[in-house]
């Protein structure tokens, strides 16, 4: 077996490299990490800075927006290492791009023909983006068990219900809600997938702040949010055309959306960001004649610790192969969904160990490190253990579907 990259992806990767090197320019990093709000007031859905804008139609210019997407959907059509190489460049400075994001796998698996030439060139281009509406106040981990209710009526759903942890549904202008469309069938049976615009009447989104908020988490802060939502559904009509997949299946669609969300470089590559700041600091680093890299468990520990990653970037490059080749993928996604919030934790403990007591000061206290930005970065690697299914759901998948054990 070859571990190398060919002479080509090589060329390609220096190529990525080069683009990032001489257009990610400090402006449009600054831009994505405060957040872009249009000056004619309040937060605009899909709104997108103008760094932000001209950069991401240089990317499109190169054709690696959406790269591994079929070319009759706007994408170009090239593999899925090709891919991993641009995902791969663009995560190492907080950029996601290459993919299709969320909901597009699940819409070119389940979608009709309109559903997937209206949705997926404007996913990959960034025109529209979509909420995920799964998770309710009765608790996340039992997704099945959910009761938003979508009745029929002629030609419509009628949706009445309430989502908590909507994350992004205060600026996405869509929203993938997952819903109960029969009550009386076995819970995993009654669920469909409905499609459809953030501005649709009856919907209310009220924010949610989480511990990144109070203080605020500097830019720069790789892992969690600082706001996620609570989202209302009173009498939203929703066209039958917004159904994604047949009736009542929604939930082997969602099932498979969310095992290919959890593939790809993005999600190792946070940590591996947070490597290379502790590599960085060690080098630079000393406190009153105190190096850290001469201190011999702080080499291992950063060895460990850099060992362990390189580990997670091979389960990612298998999981994209195997999606590459029509593979079954079964529970890769979930062991990267717990490899990676744990590396991100133990790696953020150390960098914050290492700097010693300021580096636990928070954002906007005249002694912090930085900002805060290290001890953000560590509230926020626990969150990343639980948003997106959490680390012991994660576990029990990969027990039951990788180990073969029996249900708990
Ligand atoms: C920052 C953030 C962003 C999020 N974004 C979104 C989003 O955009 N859209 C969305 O729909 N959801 C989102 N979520 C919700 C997330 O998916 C849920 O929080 C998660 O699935 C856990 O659900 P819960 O919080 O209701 O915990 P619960 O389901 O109440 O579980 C509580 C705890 O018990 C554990 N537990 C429960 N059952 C078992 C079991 N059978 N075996 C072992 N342990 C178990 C869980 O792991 C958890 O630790 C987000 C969450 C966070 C924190």
């Amino acid at each position: 077996m070859d571990f190398g990259w060919t002479r080509e992806q090589d060329a390609f990767r220096q190529e990525v490299r080069k683009f990032i090197a001489d257009n990610v320019t400090d402006a449009v990093i600054e831009e994505m990490d405060e957040g872009y709000v249009p000056s004619s007031g309040g937060q605009k859905r899909g709104a997108r800075g103008p760094f932000a804008t001209a950069l991401r139609n240089k990317i499109d210019a190169k054709g690696w927006l959406g790269i591994s997407w079929p070319k009759e959907y706007g994408g170009a059509g090239k593999d899925r290492l090709t891919q991993y190489i641009v995902e791969e460049e663009f995560s190492r400075v907080g950029m996601n791009v290459g993919g299709g994001g969320g909901a597009a796998p699940a819409i070119m698996a389940a979608g009709t023909e309109e559903q997937k030439s209206s949705y997926i060139p404007k996913l990959i281009k960034g025109e529209i983006t979509f909420a995920s509406g799964f998770t309710e106040p009765s608790g996340g981990a039992d997704l099945a068990s959910l009761q938003c209710r979508a009745v029929e009526d002629g030609d419509f759903f009628v949706v009445n219900g309430q989502k908590i942890f909507t994350s992004a549904a205060h600026n996405a202008t869509h929203i993938y809600l997952l819903c109960r469309t029969d009550p009386d069938a076995p819970k995993h049976r009654g669920i469909s997938i409905l499609l459809f615009p953030m501005d649709t009447p009856g919907i209310t989104v009220r924010p949610l702040w989480t511990i990144q908020n109070d203080p605020p988490a500097p830019p720069g802060t790789t892992y969690g949010t600082r706001r996620t939502n609570e989202t209302f559904f009173e009498d939203v009509r929703v066209p039958k055309s917004a159904l994604l997949g047949e009736k009542n299946m929604g939930w082997y669609v969602n099932a498979m959306r969310l095992n290919l969300d959890r593939v790809g470089a993005g999600r190792y590559l946070i940590s591996v960001r947070r490597d290379e700041d502790i590599v960085n600091y060690s080098k630079g680093h000393t406190f009153n004649g105190y190096s850290i890299k001469e201190d011999e468990a702080m080499r291992d520990r950063i060895a460990d610790l850099w060992t362990d990653a390189q580990v997670c970037r091979l389960m990612t490059m298998r999981s994209m192969s195997i999606v590459e080749h029509g593979g079954d993928f079964t529970y890769e996604g979930s062991a990267e969904k717990v490899w990676a919030p744990e590396h991100g934790v133990k790696s953020t403990e150390a960098i914050v160990q290492m700097l010693g007591p300021y580096a636990q000061l928070l954002n906007g206290s005249p002694n912090a490190v930085e900002r805060g930005l290290y001890a953000h970065n560590l509230m926020g690697a626990f969150q990343s253990g639980i948003n997106h299914g959490s680390t012991q759901i994660m576990r029990d998948q990969v027990a039951r579907r990788g180990l073969g054990m029996p249900r708990g």
